[in-house]
This record gives structure tokens, sequence and C-alpha cells, in this order.
């Protein structure tokens, strides 16, 4: 049972003037809540001067995403529209929500943090590296092998391990329509394959529900 008292909390709006937890990405002075025309944003406090802004969200005032420089921010567009071209357009290859599935085990973030708003420009030419390897058709099948046998392998074992390795195993063979005395090896597996393995992975650690 939620407790209202935290509900109440986290609906009321921020106060204009409130400092945002980072410093602004352009200069390092505090950027605070403030309001416009067009709605409700952070900006520096050494406004005219220094003019980096910050998305608020308009109902709560909470920051959306980390404030990034320009070029930073510029690097989230490029990687955002690779992206995007995953699940829409001409080269799209599926549907909305496997793909950010996809964006959190092929980046191996938490749920929280597989957003791309949040990236640093590591982090978003790695995207854009991962997608034009993803849509690539002619792809090397020991390379789709080796980043397939990481997925798997991240499943049950490492840090964020969610099942033990037989499960995982059954999983795999259940995933490619292969019965269970059926041996699951990765040296026969083909680029078809490595996909669905991967698709499977993220929804065994991800759930089939998860919205971004
Ligand atoms: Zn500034």
């Amino acid at each position: 049972m939620p407790n209202m008292h935290t509900i109440e909390t986290s609906m009321t709006m921020k106060p204009l003037g409130s400092i945002l937890e980072h410093e602004c990405p352009d200069c390092g002075s505090v950027m605070v809540l403030k309001t416009s025309k067009y709605g409700i944003f952070y900006g520096c406090v050494r406004y005219p001067s220094c003019e980096a802004a910050h998305g608020a969200h308009r109902e709560t005032g909470e920051p959306l995403g980390v404030p990034a420089a320009k070029k930073t921010k510029e690097w989230r567009i490029r990687a955002h529209n690779a992206f995007d071209g995953l699940w829409k357009g001409d080269s799209r290859c599926m549907p909305r929500r496997k793909a950010y599935r996809w964006l959190q085990t092929a980046m191996n973030l938490d749920h929280e943090d597989a957003h791309i708003g949040r990236f640093d420009i590591d982090q978003c030419q790695i995207v854009i590296d991962m997608v034009s390897y993803w849509t690539k058709k002619n792809g090397s099948p020991d390379d789709w092998r080796n980043v397939t046998k990481d997925n798997f392998d991240s499943l049950w074992s490492g840090s964020v391990k969610v099942m033990s390795r037989k499960k995982a195993i059954t999983a795999m063979k259940h995933a490619l329509g292969r019965v269970k005395k059926d041996s699951f090896d990765f040296e026969r597996l083909d680029i078809l394959d490595c996909k669905k393995v991967i698709l499977r992975v993220a929804e065994l650690r991800y759930g089939t529900d998860s919205e971004l």
C-alpha cells in the first residue's frame, strides 16, 4: 500500500529558485529553477553572460536528465537519432519496447540509467556504433557470437546476475526453439540466433513490461 504522504509530496511543484544538484555545464556556476513564457526550466545564475539552460518537468519541476555542455547535447541528439532508427523509419527492425530493452542490455545499464538524456559523449558513441553494428547485414558471425556470449554470461555471473547458469541455458534453448536435450553451443549460433539470444536476455533481465 503506497504512502499517501509520499504521493502528495512527489507531485508538489518545486519552488522557483530551487537549486539544481548539478553545476552549470558551461561555466560551473549554480543553476536555479526559473520561468519564462515557454514554461519552467533551470537556468544559469550568470545569465545573460552564460545562457546555459536545462529542461524541468512542467508539473513537478524535477530536472529532465542530467545537464550537459553543448557538445554533449549534440552527441545525445546523434545517438538518439541512430537509436530511434531501430524502431521507426525504413531501417526499423524491432518494436520500441524491445529497442529500449536492447539499449539497456547493450550498454549494460540499470533501468533508470538507460536514458540517452543521461549519456556522456563516450556512451553516445557506443550507442551509434552498436546500432550500426546491429543493423549491418554482413557482420562477422564470430563478432556476433562474442557479443552474444557476453550478454548471456551477464545473466548468471557478475554483479547483475538474475538466475543460475543452468536456468539461463534452458531459457536460451527455449528462445531458439530447441528442446531440452539439445546442446547450447555458441559456435553453432548464426547471426539470427545471436539476435534472438540477446533480445531474450534483455527480456529476462528487465521483464516484458518494462517501459521507459
Ligand atoms: Zn553558466
